[in-house]
C-alpha cells in the first residue's frame, strides 16, 4: 500500500467525530463524506490505473470501522459507497470508474424493494428496453444516501434474459425518481436511508452493469462479500464505542458513601469483560473472513455469511450490556452509549438479516441448496 491510510483516516475520523452529534440529529454526514473525498478515500477501492488508491477490502474495513467508532451514520454511508464502488469498479464504464476513483461519485445500493423486502436477490421492479434506452418502474424500500448519492447501483428484473435480476447504474437526479418519505430512523439517523420510487425513469441501455440476468452473480460474488465484511466493521465500531463509553463511565462514577466506583463492582467488570470478549470474537472472525477472501480459501463464502451474523448479533448484545452497566445515566445522552445502542440495531435486520444468515448457514451445514 503506497498511500498513508493511517494519517488520512485520523483526519477523516476527527471530522466525523466533531459532527457526530448533529448528524445524530438527522443531518447527512456531509463533512465526513467531504473529508473522505479530500483524502482520496472515496476512491479507495478503485484501481490506480483509473486514479484510485488501489486499496483492499481490509483497507475499507479499517475505514468503516474507524468511522463507526465515532459516527454510525458516516460509517454506514461509507459502507454502502464501497459496496456500490466495488460493482462499478468491476463492471462500470471507464468514465464512471474514473469519477469514483477521483471522488466525484458517491455510490450506494438500491436493492431492497417494498415487494420482496429483505429478499434483495428477488426484485420485482422492471426495466423495459425502448430503443437505446431502458425504462425503470420500481418501489425501492431503502437506499442509504438516497438524496445525496451521485447514482444508484440498482437492481431490476432482467429485460429479456433468464435469472432473477439485472444491475444498472441509475443517476440519482434522473427524472421520475422520487423520495416518498424521508428517513427518520431509531439509529444511524443521518443516513438518509429513504425509500425511492421510480416511475418512467429512463436511463441509457449502456448503463447496464454486467450481463442481462447477471445481477444475482454480481450480488453474490461482489456485493455480498464486500457488504458482509464492511457491515461487520460498522458493527464493531459501534461495539468499540459502547465498550469505551461504558468503561470510562464505570471507572469515573462513584458511590461516594462507599468510597468505590462502579468499576469496583465485580458484576460490572464481568459484563465489560464479556462484552470485550464478544467484540473480539466477532473481530477475529471478520479478519479471518478478509483473509479467506484474499487467499481464495474454500470456506470463504461460509465465513462471509458467518461474519455479518456474528458481528450483527454481538452488536445487539454488547451495546445493550453497555446500557445496563451504565444504569439510568445511559438512558440519557450524557454517557454517550445510547447512540451506539441505537446505531447497532440496524445491522441484524439489514439483508441478509441475521435470521436469514442462520438459515443459510444451517442449510449449508445440512447439505441443502441455499436458494
Ligand atoms: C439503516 C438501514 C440502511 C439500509 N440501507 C440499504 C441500502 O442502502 N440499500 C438497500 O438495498 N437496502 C438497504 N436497507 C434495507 C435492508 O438491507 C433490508 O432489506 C431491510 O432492512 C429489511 O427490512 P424489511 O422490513 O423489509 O424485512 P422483512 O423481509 O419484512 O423481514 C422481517 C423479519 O423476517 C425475517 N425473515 C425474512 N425472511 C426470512 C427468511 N427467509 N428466513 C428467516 N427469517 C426471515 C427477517 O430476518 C426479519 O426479522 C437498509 C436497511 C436499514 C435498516
Amino acid at each position: 500500500m503506497s498511500f498513508d491510510l493511517t494519517s488520512s483516516l485520523a483526519r477523516v475520523t476527527a471530522i466525523a467525530a466533531a459532527h457526530a452529534e448533529s448528524v445524530d440529529g438527522g443531518r447527512f454526514p456531509k463533512e465526513a463524506v467531504d473529508a473522505l473525498r479530500a483524502e482520496g478515500l472515496l476512491g479507495l477501492l478503485s484501481a490506480t490505473e483509473v486514479g484510485g488508491l488501489g486499496g483492499t477490502l481490509a483497507d475499507a474495513f479499517t475505514v468503516v470501522h474507524a468511522l463507526g467508532t465515532v459516527c454510525g451514520s458516516s460509517s454506514m454511508v461509507a459502507c454502502m459507497h464501497y459496496c456500490g464502488a466495488a460493482v462499478l469498479e468491476k463492471t462500470g464504464a471507464l468514465d464512471v470508474r474514473r469519477a469514483v476513483a477521483e471522488g466525484r461519485h458517491l455510490s450506494t445500493l438500491a436493492f431492497s424493494e417494498a415487494s420482496s423486502r429483505s429478499h434483495f436477490w428477488a426484485p420485482s421492479s422492471t426495466a423495459t428496453v425502448e430503443g437505446d434506452e431502458v425504462v425503470m418502474e420500481a418501489r425501492k424500500s431503502w437506499i442509504t444516501s438516497a438524496s445525496h448519492a451521485t447514482a444508484y447501483v440498482w437492481s431490476s428484473r432482467p429485460t429479456a434474459a433468464e435469472g432473477p435480476s439485472t444491475l444498472w447504474l441509475v443517476p440519482a437526479n434522473a427524472p421520475g425518481l422520487s423520495v416518498p418519505r424521508p428517513y427518520v430512523g431509531l439509529g444511524l439517523r443521518g443516513n438518509d436511508s429513504s425509500p425511492v420510487n421510480a416511475s418512467g425513469v429512463r436511463v441509457p441501455a449502456g448503463n447496464r452493469l454486467g450481463a442481462d440476468g447477471g445481477g444475482f452473480d454480481l450480488m453474490m460474488g461482489v456485493v455480498l462479500p464486500t457488504f458482509s465484511v464492511l457491515n461487520s466493521a460498522g458493527s464493531l465500531g459501534a461495539m468499540d464505542r459502547a465498550i469505551a463509553g461504558a468503561s470510562a463511565w464505570c471507572g469515573a462514577t462513584r458511590h461516594e458513601h462507599l468510597g468505590t466506583s462502579l468499576a469496583d463492582l465485580p458484576t460490572i467488570r464481568a459484563y465489560i469483560a464479556r462484552s470485550a470478549l464478544r467484540a473480539d470474537q466477532a473481530r477475529t472472525l471478520a479478519q479471518d473472513t478478509i483473509t479467506a477472501l484474499a487467499t481464495g480459501r474454500a470456506d470463504a463464502m461460509i465465513r462471509v455469511l458467518q461474519c455479518k451474523a456474528s458481528a450483527g448479533e454481538a452488536a445487539l448484545e454488547v451495546t445493550a450490556t453497555a446500557m445496563r452497566v451504565c444504569g439510568g445515566a445511559a438512558y440519557r445522552q450524557e454517557v454517550g452509549v445510547e447512540r451506539a445502542f441505537r446505531d447497532a440495531q440496524a445491522s441484524s435486520v439489514m439483508a441478509p438479516t441475521s435470521d436469514q444468515l442462520f438459515d443459510f448457514l444451517g442449510k449449508a451445514a445440512c447439505g441443502l441448496p441455499l436458494f
